[in-house]
């Protein structure tokens, strides 16, 4: 599963680390970020209800 996030729509709200915590992380401005490893990809479960908590659908999903 590949993660797609976009960072002109973030708003820094960190749903997106509630939810997926081994995944996301904020930089300094608040903005997402993809911790280190899940670059190109995961198979963390918790990802798949990122885009639904996301307020402004910032993140999307694609299968590999
Ligand atoms: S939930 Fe969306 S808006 Fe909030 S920090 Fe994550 S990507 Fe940004």
């Amino acid at each position: 599963m590949r993660i797609t996030i976009d960072r002109e729509r973030c708003i820094g709200s960190g749903q997106c680390v509630m939810t997926a915590p081994g995944v996301f992380t904020q930089d300094d401005e608040g903005l997402v970020e993809l911790l280190p490893g899940h670059e190109n990809g995961t198979s963390d479960p918790d990802v798949r209800h990122v885009p639904a908590t996301c307020p402004v659908q910032a993140v999307s999903l694609s299968e590999d």
